[in-house]
């Protein structure tokens, strides 16, 4: 039981990096090539157009890094603000955190509204700061759409609609990093003026890219003053604008993006992220049946990208990842700093199907029993089987009604 190898795949379940499809990883099993050749272009043109389809715009300008998403973030303020700006912020976990105190670093005010983790962004907070804005200080509006660290999505629309109640015109910053290519995301829709992913969740990728998709309005304020070189916006669209980059880009990561484009074409947008949906309506089943809970406090704040649950009182979450980890070859997320110990994280995105989850799931479950932790054996697995066959079911009738 204890050798050194570990036969078999690893369960990936933590929520990022997510599992790199054998398409993906064989596009990716290139020869170096040259990134100013003539035919460059073939690759990276389409690639610009195609991006977009994931962000859902047709007038958003696709900005992509050879960095992390947080390297993205550090993109879209810098080149948005100034030193000296007004920005509002919602916090309420551990990445919503991280973007504010890198805002912070490049100088920027951040006014911080702190929600209970487990919750999300309030639209009613963000509007009544932004009416009383009345001299329009505020420049912008930073919302983490899904806070991986504890399973919380917010409604960014709502936002939107908030910040159009108060006739506020700061610009609409989100962070899409564990929801874009996994759950519904409307960059024109929403009038997103920042979106902000990595390459290494629902694009089922390395990490290693880090992508901003910019709105009209917001490149109008490419002028602002924050230092910057690296990610200087205006370089990558000066060698876009032909099929090239400012340096030398992630060419096989480049590759892999063509190909995870194109595997989330043929299933159809909405088809991954109603394949999300199902997957973490299995696992919340799971949570349920186990009578444990998740840290997000409602329904209307469920992730369908990453459930984070939270341990009886007395034990360690992080005992519970461990034992996973070394005995049955799973991956599960940790708790992240005022959740450390506290939890533990099934990430539920990427190229997954139900069997795999319901192996993640097993294996929490005895990682759970092992420790002392009284839930019920196959409880867990067998409500996620009964959500996931329920759904079978009503899917065949439904075509057989056709
Ligand atoms: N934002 C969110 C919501 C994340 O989940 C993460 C990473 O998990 C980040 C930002 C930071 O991205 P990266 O680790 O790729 O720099």
């Amino acid at each position: 039981m204890a050798g050194a190898r570990k036969p078999g795949r690893n369960f990936l379940f933590v929520p990022g990096p997510t599992n790199v499809p054998d398409r993906i990883l064989r596009a990716m099993h290139i020869a170096m090539e040259d990134h100013r050749s003539s035919d460059f272009p073939k690759l990276t043109l389409p690639l610009f157009e195609n991006l977009k389809k994931i962000f859902k715009t047709r007038e958003g300008q696709v900005v992509v890094y050879p960095s992390s998403g947080t390297g993205a973030w550090e993109a879209a303020l810098t080149n948005t603000c100034s030193p000296g700006d007004k920005l509002l912020a919602a916090r309420f976990g551990q990445f919503s955190s991280l973007w504010i105190e890198l805002a912070r670093r490049h100088g920027l005010e951040i006014i911080v509204q702190e929600e209970e983790w487990g919750t999300g962004v309030h639209p009613d907070k963000i509007e009544e700061a932004l009416r009383e804005d009345k001299n329009h200080e505020i420049k912008g509006v930073m919302v983490v759409h899904n806070e991986t660290a504890t399973g919380v999505t917010s409604d960014v629309a709502a936002v939107r609609r908030a910040m159009d109640a108060a006739d506020h015109p700061a610009l609409l910053y989100v962070d899409g990093v564990s929801s874009i290519a996994s759950i519904d995301f409307r960059f024109d829709e929403w009038r997103v003026d920042l979106a902000i992913t990595g390459s290494q969740k629902g694009l089922m990728l390395p990490a290693g890219l880090g992508i901003v998709c910019a709105s009209q309005k917001a490149l109008a304020a490419m002028n602002a003053k924050c230092r910057r070189a690296y990610f200087e916006f205006g370089d990558h669209m000066k060698a876009n604008a032909t099929g090239y980059f400012p340096y030398t880009p992630a060419l096989s990561l480049l590759h892999g993006l063509r190909e995870s484009l194109a595997m989330l074409e043929e299933e159809g947008l909405e088809n991954v992220f109603a394949r999300h949906r199902h997957l973490a309506d299995g696992t919340r089943a799971a949570v349920s049946a186990w009578g444990l809970k998740l840290c997000a406090k409602e329904p209307n704040w469920h992730s369908d990208t990453v459930s984070a649950i939270m341990v009886p009182h007395g034990f360690n979450g992080a005992e519970v990842i461990d034992r996973a980890y070394r005995c049955y070859n799973l991956a599960l997320g940790a708790g992240l700093s005022q959740m450390a110990g506290k939890l533990f994280r099934i990430g539920h995105l990427g190229d997954l199907n139900e069997l795999m989850l319901l192996g993640a799931i097993s294996g929490a479950e005895m990682a759970m029993n092992d420790i002392g932790i009284e839930v019920e054996p196959g409880s867990g697995v067998a409500a996620a089987q009964a959500r996931f066959r329920g759904a079978q079911m009503r899917e065949q009738q439904r075509i057989a009604a056709e």
